[in-house]
Order: C-alpha cells, then structure tokens, then sequence
C-alpha cells in the first residue's frame, strides 16, 4: 500500500511517514499542492493523506480539482480547522474520511485501517508471470508453488518489475522504489539486489536492458 502524504509541516511530515513506515506503508512526501498534483499524475499511490492547509493552494481545492480529474485516491483529509461545515465541505469535495488535528497516531492508523479494507476488494493481492507469483498482502513469493525468502528490497524491486509487465524499469525508477521506503540506496544497490534475485529466480526472468534499466522477460516467461 503506498500513500501519498501531502503536508507542509516538515515535523510532522517526518513523524507521520516515520510511523506510518513503520507499520509497513511505502510513503511518498510532498509538501505543496503543485507537488501532490504532479505525484497524483505520475505514480501509483492507492491513498492519500491530505493537510488543508497548504503553502500554495488551499487542500479542498486541490481535492476538488483532482476529482474533477476523475481521480478518485481515496483521501483522508488532515485539519486544524475543527469546524462541521469545513467537515462537511471536505466530504463534499470528495474526502473519504476527516480527521482533526491533533490527533494520536492510533486514531490515523485505526482510519487507514479501515480505508484499506474498503480499498481490498479492488485491490490485487496477486501477480503473476509464469512460474512466478507475488503474493502482495503477505509480502511472499512464490516461484512453481514454492515460497521463496527474498528480503523486503528484493520483494520491493521483483514487484515493481512485476507490476510493470512489458514496460522497461529504470534503475532511477527502481531506486525510488527503496527511497520510499526511507531507505539510503548506495549507486551499486540496484544491481546487487537483481544479482542476488536473480539467483533465486527461474533462469533469465529479469532482463537487462542495456543502458536503460530492467524488465520481466516476457518472451520467456508469457503470462
Ligand atoms: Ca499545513
């Protein structure tokens, strides 16, 4: 599940996605609406945690333009404006859910929580090509119904290959994968990571593309 944070308060942009890590979320920071806007329309965030009141634009009106977009990230509105008709104007707007601040972590996580779960039915729990299977939910692999160990990198990469069937991965774009996790990505991680992989993969099922980055051997591997 990776959220979209969009939150100026640098403080607590940091504890949020410090937590929110934590419980195994993939957190992408912005801290304008512009920058939300771009992230929105440029990568595959499931949900969206919204602070009202941004640098640049006011949280409503970005949520009103997104969904005038025919974007639909489910979104949790953040406020400090504690008042019913900001309650109301959020949902109207097209909030899935509002919270006021302050709030305890528990509170955001048991909202998320739930969010997720309306999320479930729409969201795919398994990927496959070939021999290999990615089981989302439990973070597993499966190559010819065996579990293989991978660790959470490996998983993180192998799925972003995966999800991306037929498209060549980057290795910046790969990268960004491990930085959403908070981690430090040294300039050789990316290939260590599809070294070791590859081990445990059938023969050939990661491709390099010379220059480019990585992709799915699909030739190989159909379906
Ligand atoms: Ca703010």
């Amino acid at each position: 599940m990776r959220i979209l944070l969009v939150e100026d308060d640098l403080a607590l942009s940091e504890a949020l996605s410090k937590s929110l890590r934590k419980q195994g979320y993939a957190v992408n920071c912005v801290f304008n609406g512009k920058d939300a806007i771009a992230a929105l329309a440029s990568d595959d965030c499931n949900l969206m945690i919204l602070d009202l009141g941004l640098p640049d634009m006011d949280g409503l009106t970005l949520l009103d333009k997104i969904r005038k977009q025919k974007n639909n990230i489910p979104t949790l509105i953040l406020t400090a404006r504690d008042s019913t008709s900001d309650k109301i104007q959020g949902l109207d707007k097209g909030a899935d859910d509002y919270l006021p601040k302050p709030f305890e972590m528990s509170e955001l996580l048991a909202r998320l929580r739930v969010m997720e779960r309306r999320l479930g039915t729409s969201q795919q729990s398994l990927v496959s090509c070939g021999p290999v299977s990615l089981d989302i939910t439990h973070h597993l692999v499966i190559i010819n119904d065996q579990p293989v160990e991978t660790s959470r990198r490996e998983f993180t990469l192998l799925k972003s290959l995966m999800e991306n069937l037929g498209r060549i991965q980057s290795k910046q774009q790969l990268e960004s994968k491990l930085y959403e996790w908070g981690d430090e990505v040294a300039s050789n991680t990316i290939e260590v990571h599809i070294h070791n992989l590859r081990k445990k993969l059938p023969n050939e099922f990661i491709k390099t593309v010379r220059g480019v980055g990585y992709s799915i051997n699909q030739r190989a591997y159909p379906g």
